[in-house]
Order: C-alpha cells, then structure tokens, then sequence
C-alpha cells in the first residue's frame, strides 16, 4: 500500500460518527491507526506478533483507549500468520468455497464441533497445530475429502 492512500485510509476512519466514551462520559472518541506488538504464546511457543493498521479510539478528555472487534479481528489474523495457522477467512473459504457445505455438514464431516469451527471462523480460537494439518489435508487433497464422505456416510 502507498503513503497516499493510507493518509487517505486514516482520514476517512477519523471523520466516522462521533461516539462519547465509555470510560469519562464526557470526551468523545477519535480513531487513529496504530501498530501494536506483543508476545504471544500458541503451542507452548512464544512469539513476537506485529499488527499493523490496527484502528484504535482515544478519547479526547481522558486519553483512555479501546480496541474494538476490528482490532481484535486483525490480532488474531496476525497471530495465524505469525505461528504458520490458517487465518479465519482461509478457514471459512475451505468450508465455504472449496468444500462448499455449511457449518453442520462440515462438522459432521469431519468429527469436528460445530461451536469449535464457529469459533475459529469468527476468530474467538486458534485451532492448535494437528487441527491446523487437518484442514490443510482437507483443503489440499480433495481424495481426503471424498475417504471422509465415505467415513461419515
Ligand atoms: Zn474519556
């Protein structure tokens, strides 16, 4: 991405409705784009995580600051890349777009639990490393999928 277009980016994002903040009830929020960083542990491994343009709302009285459900889809996007995990959207094309079956046809599918892959698509869970191979089995060899159909039949 361009210099110019991020300018753009964080233009747009500040001029979004005004919102009072919860904190003081008194200022309002105002969005800025931030990069954080933080170590987090998957597996037993720990790992520095960078996220940028994470939006963040600041308040203009006390200064305190919330991220949001935005913020907490791009954490958890950074965290699947960082530790080599499908990331939410590549979960949900697998599902959707590959293996075209809903939620229940793909947990019945595959011995999965429907809250499990509910999660992991909305981003509430990591899935851990034998899972990870799993959907990576089921979205690169398509006779897997076919075994599977004959198992779950
Ligand atoms: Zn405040």
């Amino acid at each position: 991405m361009t210099r110019t277009k991020l300018a753009k980016m964080k233009k747009t994002t500040r001029t979004s409705k005004r919102r009072r903040c919860p904190a003081c009830g008194q200022g309002w929020l105002e969005t800025t784009i931030v990069r954080d960083r933080f170590v987090h542990e998957e597996d037993g491994i720990r790992r520095p995580v960078l996220v940028e343009d994470v939006p963040i709302d600041t308040c203009t009285e006390c200064a305190e600051s919330f991220r949001g459900p935005e913020a907490s889809r791009l954490h958890h996007e950074a965290v699947c890349r960082t530790f080599g995990f499908l990331t939410p959207r590549e979960i949900f094309d697998l599902r959707e777009k590959i293996l075209r079956l809903t939620q229940e046809e793909f947990a019945h599918l595959t011995g999965i639990g429907l809250a499990t892959i509910s999660r992991w698509e909305r981003g509430r869970l990591v899935q851990n490393r034998a899972m990870d191979r799993y959907l990576r089995v089921l979205r690169d060899n398509p006779a897997s999928v076919r075994y599977l159909k004959h198992l779950s039949a």
